[in-house]
């Protein structure tokens, strides 16, 4: 015997009935197949009960719709007399429908028991539709009754099945060889004929029950998914089919969330050691998932994620509560009493709290049940009041070799963490079977894709970035991770999408990734006008796993928004000095900011553009070392500059072109003044461990004061022509000495200065080419021989690919 279910979905139309007309045909008889009602019929039913309930007339357009669908859907299917008699046949219960919810109306009245009677319309008229259908094509089938086998307690709308007498009729009621059935799920009846439901998605439950009592050889449950999922697929795009199952582990996820299959289910088959195929109607050639005692080749740790909505955590607190006998045992008496399922329970083991995470449909009644319950206690203040907490979430991780493996939890709490997820409540069964956390509701996508990336390693990470400043590096930026995008993906499996950009005038947010090869049109069209709060606002609220905030400008108002984004725990890339600049405290609170939200806040490119720099020092700082000196040379636009002058240019033309090929900052003042290398060396004090503000370091400008005080870059430049001959006096003089000018940069024994130099030709920094820079780190383990690093520091191709190494080291973390 095999027992086949079709789900909603699959019945929903006479199109997709067809489909299942041909699945069932395809099997060797005996067949017995559960149907659903119509995808979305239940619902529509307790709507339309509901508001004949409240006395709303409404309640008749409903019942209209439903009424229209299910003939509709037998003149689409069957033709001719056939079609005629089909329709006879369900005119009975339609007629019935309409005359229950009519009383519904007229006493204003909807107990659990009229509304289980209402529902099982759903599934009596699609299982009468069905079995008409095949029929008229020939084919020998029985319309099987369910409430004449599935005997429950009257606990309507989630009955108890009285499993040996329900086992006995269903053995003498499904005799015969060679027969085919359509029957019914969900509905079932109590002793005395009154219907009962088995709870919502109960069909599945209904096939199990009878594949169990009759030892069939497989249970199909046929729905619109490929089989189970790692997870969700509504809600992990990236979520991918399992292909072998335990029974343990499935029904550990159902009952977690996973709605594919309705959790009961299991129960009847798992004793008969009957296997579940789970497979799509739409896609009939997929193998699907098999759920069985043993996984063969699924050697996976964690098996899925799971997550349950609107659920209500109540927390019990109080010292009195330390020895009060009895005190779990009655809160859950209590609970059950009133007939709440307790979906997750945690228990300080000093005994002072204990916390039960419920649905939150049932808050309202196991306030009462616990405070009626508790009633003494709370007045003589032994217990404190009842807390409660609605509109959150349990995301629990699913895997029974869980329990070989040690560290699971942990990762699983620095993930969340990682990601900002405040974690409420934490539950791990004894069984160690799962773990099951409390979240806020808004947090499940991103807690379920984060954990998902994690544990699923095969599975692709999603990183999400948002970029203000897309000029020259930032453009360059969004060119080199077009480029790289599909290399990511293959080789690192790293999706990284781009979900906002901004310049100082507009900005745009695709949470499914701009298209890098039209951002500049897109911007510029779709754009709305920018706004700093609203920039971060829209990042918050898209609440995106693994974002990255990354600020390609030089300025101070973005700099004084890092530790707002850092705080919810976005990490941040960024080229900008200012932040590292600002005084000592402002740059430790950022650090630790990044610390305590266990973010990051990466900013390599602040010194050498794309070149090592603040990462060599950090390792060197990491592991040990002490830095002793350091001297540099940090600025690849004074580089660039002096490298270029000569008696025969002019060298306010030389600051134009470095100007216009992107080697100096947007106001080139800020680095002709040396205040540019002044932060650069201070960033390097900082990062080697050393306390110093950008005032204690010794400035020797060059520049004639006169240059210094004009207001704009344009008077700068003027100034800069009417100055010429000091230029000149300075590259005469280092002429004369055979000598390079150097802007060098140095730290030792605590004082740091900033001055140019004329080098010759012995000194390291004589031969310095173009653009490029060099730092020389004397440090304990070097103290002699120098750590050197040296080459192009100045540039948007290199300070682009600076940022995207920071980026790639928050998506590897
Ligand atoms: P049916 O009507 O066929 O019984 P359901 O809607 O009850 O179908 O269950 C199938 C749905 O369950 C899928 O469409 C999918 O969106 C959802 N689902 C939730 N969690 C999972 C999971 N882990 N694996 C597969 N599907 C899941
Ligand atoms: N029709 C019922 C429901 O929607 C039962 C089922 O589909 O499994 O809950
Ligand atoms: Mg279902």
């Amino acid at each position: 015997m095999l027992v086949i279910k079709f789900g909603g979905t699959s019945v929903a139309t006479a199109k997709n009935i067809r489909l299942v007309k041909d699945i069932i045909l395809k099997k060797d008889k005996p067949v017995i197949a559960v149907v659903s009602a119509f995808g979305g019929i239940t619902n529509a039913l307790i709507e339309c009960s509901e508001m004949a309930c409240s006395g709303d007339v409404g309640y008749e357009r409903i019942y209209d719709q439903i009424s229209s669908r299910h003939i509709k859907t037998v003149k689409e299917l069957i033709t001719g007399k056939q079609q005629a008699k089909a329709i006879k046949e369900i005119s009975i219960p339609l007629q019935e429908l309409s005359d229950v919810c009519r009383g519904i109306f007229l006493i204003r009245e909807l107990s659990s028991k009229t509304l289980d009677k209402v529902l099982s319309f759903g599934e009596l008229l699609s299982s009468t539709i069905i079995k008409s259908y095949i029929q008229s094509e020939g084919i020998a089938v029985e319309l099987a009754d369910s409430t004449q086998f599935i005997e429950t307690d009257n606990q309507f709308g989630r009955a108890q099945v009285n499993f040996p007498l329900t086992n006995k009729a269903i053995r003498s009621y499904f005799k015969g060889e060679n027969k085919l059935w359509i029957c019914p799920g969900f509905v079932a009846a109590t002793k005395q004929k009154e219907i009962t439901t088995l709870g919502r998605g109960g069909s599945d439950y209904t096939a199990a029950i009878i594949a169990g009592a009759l030892k069939a050889t497989q249970l199909e449950i046929w729905t619109d998914v490929s089989g189970m999922m790692t997870a969700d697929p509504r809600m992990v795009k990236s979520a991918y089919i399992i292909d072998n199952i335990s029974y343990e582990d499935a029904m550990e996820l159902s009952h977690f969330g996973a709605k594919v299959l309705y959790p009961p289910t299991i129960q009847p088959v798992l004793e008969a050691n009957i296997p579940i195929r789970i497979k799509n109607t739409f896609e009939p050639n997929h193998e699907g998932t098999t759920i069985a005692k043993k996984s063969p080749d699924n050697n996976k740790i964690i098996t899925g994620l799971s997550c349950i909505q609107k659920i209500a955590l109540f927390s019990l607190t109080g010292s009195g509560m330390v020895g009060i006998p009895n005190f779990s045992h009655r809160l859950f008496k209590a609970l059950s009493l009133a007939k709440v399922n307790v979906i997750l329970i945690t228990q300080a083991s000093s005994e002072h709290s204990i916390c039960v995470g419920i649905s939150q449909a049932d808050s309202k009644i196991s306030k009462a049940a616990i405070e009626s319950e508790f009633e003494l206690e709370l007045a003589a203040h032994k217990v404190d009041a009842l807390q409660m907490e609605e509109n959150l979430s349990i995301v629990a991780l699913v895997g029974s070799k869980m329990q070989q493996q040690v560290g699971m939890s942990g990762k699983m709490l620095s993930v969340l963490g990682q990601n900002g997820i405040n974690i409420k409540a934490i539950a791990q069964g004894s069984s160690e079977k799962n773990i099951s956390v409390v979240i806020e509701e808004a947090e499940t996508k991103k807690a379920l894709n984060t954990l998902h990336e994690s544990f699923f390693l095969s599975e692709k990470k999603q990183v999400n970035i948002f970029m203000i400043g897309v000029g020259n590096v930032g453009g360059t930026l969004i060119e080199q991770l077009q480029q790289q995008k599909s290399y990511l993906d293959k080789y690192h499996h790293i999706e990284l999408r781009v979900a906002g950009i901004a310049n100082s005038k507009k900005m745009l947010f695709i949470e499914e990734g701009i298209p890098l090869g039209k951002w500049k049109d897109n911007l510029l069209k779709s754009g709305q006008k920018m706004n700093l709060p609203a920039f971060i606002n829209k990042m918050e609220t898209l609440n995106l796993r693994n974002s990255i905030f990354i600020d390609n400008t030089a300025e101070q108002s973005i700099a004084s928004v890092y530790n707002e984004i850092l705080q919810k725990s976005i990490a941040i890339v960024t080229p900008n000095k200012i932040a590292c600049t600002q005084s000592l405290a402002s740059y430790k609170t950022l650090k630790e900011t990044a610390l305590k939200y266990r973010t990051q806040f990466l900013f390599e490119t602040n010194v050498g553009a794309g070149l090592p720099v603040i990462n060599t020092l950090s390792d060197l700082i990491k592991s040990g070392d002490e830095i002793i000196k350091i001297e540099a040379v940090l600025s690849g636009s004074l580089n660039f500059i002096f490298n270029n002058f000569t008696e025969n240019v002019k060298f306010v033309d030389i600051v134009k072109q470095a100007m216009a090929e992107g080697y100096t900052e947007p106001d080139p003042r800020i680095d002709l003044s040396g205040v540019d290398v002044m932060r650069k060396i201070l960033i390097l004090i900082r990062e080697s461990g050393y306390e110093m503000e950008l005032a204690d370091i010794k400035s020797n400008s060059f520049m004639p004061a006169a240059c210094m005080k004009t207001k704009t870059v344009e008077d700068f430049l003027k100034k800069l022509a009417v100055h010429e001959e000091d230029f000149q006096q300075i590259l005469k003089k280092a002429k004369a000495k055979k000598a390079q000018l150097k802007y060098v940069a140095s730290f030792n024994k605590g004082k740091a200065e900033g001055c140019l130099q004329m080098v010759t030709s012995e000194h390291p920094f004589y031969n310095l080419k173009g653009k490029d820079n060099i730092v020389l780190f004397f440090t304990k383990r070097y103290p002699e021989q120098p750590l050197v690093i040296k080459g192009a520091g100045a540039g948007a191709e290199v300070t682009a690919m600076g940022i995207f190494g920071d980026i790639m080291r928050i998506a590897h973390g």
